[in-house]
């Protein structure tokens, strides 16, 4: 490993990197939270202390996304996946469906995992443009006994994402926002339920979030364990067992970092503005190629390419020594990704601009 006396830009998908100025604070806390001569990590989930970090965390994620009083907001261990699963259990009686729009792995993994429940239905599969592009769905698309719709809003993996959802009306919209939430200003009234997991945009990898509609907690019906269950969740307040304390504590430092920058709306112009330097700098370069379809560009996910394949392993390699992490492409894609989530400054793309420039004239 090499080593490095200052932190570094890193670019990885997840977990990836968060504000320095966070990791300060949490830092300085560490060992003895507000006082109280303990760490957070230390406290019992049952006490004032926690009890204060987790309102606050809710009641934050509730204002930076302007999410009604009619939607629940829980916290869960387990990663984005287990909602793969939970989802049909908690939403769909048996026998019922739902449709699946596959725009990427993840899409995939969600609807295979459905599938295993219930007799849900593949209604677009992009890979045979290898997920480069995002479908326009209409009404005429969905199935007239679908439960719901699900999307994958923002395609982690091969870097497109739904620039405007789909207006659909037949089916509500349930949307796992792994890679975008609190990147973008969203209605959350066009979906009846939202998930994420919290290693992109939130904090620490194995917390995630669901925001759902009320009146779908326990429509299902069916026996389900326990801590799949959303009604269970809801009515326990995120506590029915120990949740991730310092997880779900360095997602509030995360939500005031994003409020205190003047909320989501700020950072929706910034990864604009990102990307945009990013993509106007591969488009214009004669030896990097941005496969996907340019409505459909990600502005957490930039994938790119070499013209000439046989150089990219050297290209990562000095990427890393110039303290840019992290650049590789997924393993079932290969190429490059830069993920340039909320917490990825400026600075970092500047940088990483000029070292692709100079990598070109060099080659
Ligand atoms: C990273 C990611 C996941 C997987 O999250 P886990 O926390 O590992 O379960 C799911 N969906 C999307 C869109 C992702 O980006």
């Amino acid at each position: 490993m090499r080593e490095f006396k200052e932190r570094i830009y890193n670019f990885c998908a997840g977990p990836a990197m968060l504000p320095t100025e966070v990791m300060k604070k949490a830092s300085d806390e560490f060992l003895n939270y507000q006082g109280s001569g303990m760490s957070i990590m230390e406290v019992s989930h049952r006490g004032a202390i926690f009890e204060q970090v987790l309102d606050d965390s809710l009641n934050l994620l509730r204002e930076l996304l302007s999410i009604p009083e009619d939607y629940e907001i829980l916290f869960l261990s387990g990663g984005a996946t287990l909602h793969f699963s939970a989802i049909p259990l908690n939403i769909l009686k048996e026998g019922e469906t739902a449709d699946y729009a596959v725009t990427g792995l993840f899409a995939k993994k969600s609807f295979e995992e459905a599938q295993r429940f219930n007799p849900v239905k593949k209604i677009y599969d992009g890979s045979s443009h290898i997920f480069t592009e995002i479908p326009k769905l209409k009404d005429s698309d969905i199935h007239d006994d679908a439960v719901y719709l699900h999307i994958t809003s923002n395609n982690t993996i091969y870097g497109c994402r739904y620039v405007e959802f789909p207006a659909v009306t037949k089916a509500p919209l349930i949307a796992d926002m792994t890679s975008e939430i609190l990147s973008r200003k969203i209605d959350v009234r066009r979906f009846a339920m939202i998930y994420a997991g919290a290693q992109k945009n939130i904090g620490p990898s194995g917390l995630s979030t669901v925001i759902i509609r009320k009146d779908l907690l326990g429509r299902s019906g069916r026996t389900i364990p326990m801590m799949l269950d959303y009604a269970v969740t809801a009515k326990n307040k995120s506590m029915y067992n120990t949740p991730p304390t310092y997880s779900i504590y360095i997602a509030k430092l995360i939500f005031e970092w994003i409020k205190s920058k003047g909320g989501v709306s700020t950072f929706e112009k910034l990864n604009e503005e990102k990307a945009k330097i990013l993509y106007d700098f591969l488009d214009s370069s004669s030896l990097y190629v941005a496969p996907v379809k340019k409505a459909d560009r990600s502005l957490m996910n930039v994938v790119f390419t070499l013209k000439d394949r046989s150089l990219e392993p050297k290209l990562l390699s000095q990427a890393e020594d110039a303290g840019l992490h992290g650049l590789e492409g997924h393993r079932t894609v290969g190429g490059f990704r830069a993920s340039i989530y909320n917490s990825m400054p400026k600075e970092g793309i500047v940088a990483l601009v000029e070292f692709l420039k100079e990598f070109e004239k060099k080659v």
